[in-house]
């Protein structure tokens, strides 16, 4: 009996739950076990690194990488799982826009370091002590990766073949993704493995979606009700929907929650949060500079709003202290 084909999961500056979305195939789980050897799998098996090192180059069918990659220690397995990987699909928000992690983008290295060993309220830390990259204490020696001080997305840092959003991506996606991976019909390199349509395109309330819209005030939904049948960003609360590659079926919006923008854009729009940014502010009802600033006094976090999941891999990228 030919081997079956060989699949690696790895994970790097990653919440676990894209891990937990393989889990999410529930019976599926079965039919992919039955077509593929999932050779490398930290999160729930015990390889280790030289047990990738010893497969040949491009002996690995395809490597799904999940996570954002800030450290040493990630640039280095990502980098051989591209050399022994024939496709590498970037699987996540986080590993094909940065994710939540790239929202750090926002600060300094040091800033951060600072901030959660010294001054953070639960921080018990009088000798002001941090991790070292090299430890030396009598007889033992540790090395530690050192962190970047920019977190990257994963096409950023190596070549990648295909991407597959969401935060996490859905158990459809995933399943469909390892179809076209056992047929062997590829699409063309750098395609995103979803419809190419704005969520609004399959979102249940897009008929009551008004063609004008015309914003009097900003609402958050720990602070007010949201009308479930309504399109929610006519109600005044921020949905990315209309910025956002569709595929995961609307969920948040079934649930009665606006759109966050986690799947990413289409392939007609260059950046996310520039393109949802001008949509909206060109849509503020207020004349005066006074008026504006009143009503966008409801968006407090425009950063974590609109660049929610795809800070590194937008044009702004990185906050730069001059
Ligand atoms: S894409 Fe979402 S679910 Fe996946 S690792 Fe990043 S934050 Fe977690
Ligand atoms: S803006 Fe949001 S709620 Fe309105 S139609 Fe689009 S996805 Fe649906």
């Amino acid at each position: 009996m030919p081997d079956k084909p060989k699949i690696a999961m790895y994970w790097c500056a990653s919440c676990g739950g894209c891990e937990e979305s393989v889990v999410d195939l529930a019976e599926d789980i079965l039919f992919v076990l039955d077509n593929v050897d999932i050779i490398f799998w930290p999160v729930a098996l015990d390889f280790k690194k030289s047990d990738v090192e010893k497969y040949k180059d491009v002996e690995i069918v395809a490597s799904l990488i999940n996570g954002a990659i800030r450290s040493t220690e990630q640039e280095e397995m990502v980098r051989l799982l591209r050399k022994k990987s024939k496709v590498i699909i970037a699987y996540g928000a986080c590993a094909q826009l940065g994710g939540i992690p790239a929202l750090a983008n926002e600060f300094q290295k040091e800033e951060i370091l600072r901030y959660v060993y010294e001054e953070a309220p639960s921080a018990v830390n009088p000798d002001k002590k941090r991790p070292q990259a090299q430890f030396k204490d009598d007889d033992r020696e540790t090395e530690l990766p050192e962190l970047w001080d920019t977190v990257r997305t994963l096409e950023q840092v190596i070549d990648v073949d295909y991407y597959l959003p969401g935060c996490p991506p859905s158990s459809k996606l995933l399943k469909e993704a390892v179809l076209v991976l056992l047929s062997g019909i590829l699409p063309s390199k750098g395609t995103v493995l979803a419809p190419d349509l704005a969520l609004c395109e399959e979102c249940p309330r897009k008929d009551t979606k008004p063609t004008d819209l015309s914003f009097t005030e900003f609402k958050r939904p720990n602070m007010h009700n949201i009308d479930p049948e309504k399109c929610i960003l006519s109600q005044g609360f921020i949905c990315i929907g209309p910025a956002t590659r569709s595929g995961c079926g609307a969920m948040c919006i079934e649930g009665n929650m606006p759109c966050t923008g986690c799947y990413g854009p289409t392939s007609r729009v260059k950046d996310q949060g520039a393109k949802i940014l001008s949509s909206i502010t060109s849509n503020i009802s207020g004349k005066t500079e006074k008026e504006i600033d009143a009503i966008l006094e409801g968006i407090p976090d425009p950063v974590g709003t609109f660049y929610r999941y795809g800070m590194a891999g937008s044009l702004l990228r990185k906050k730069v202290d001059f």
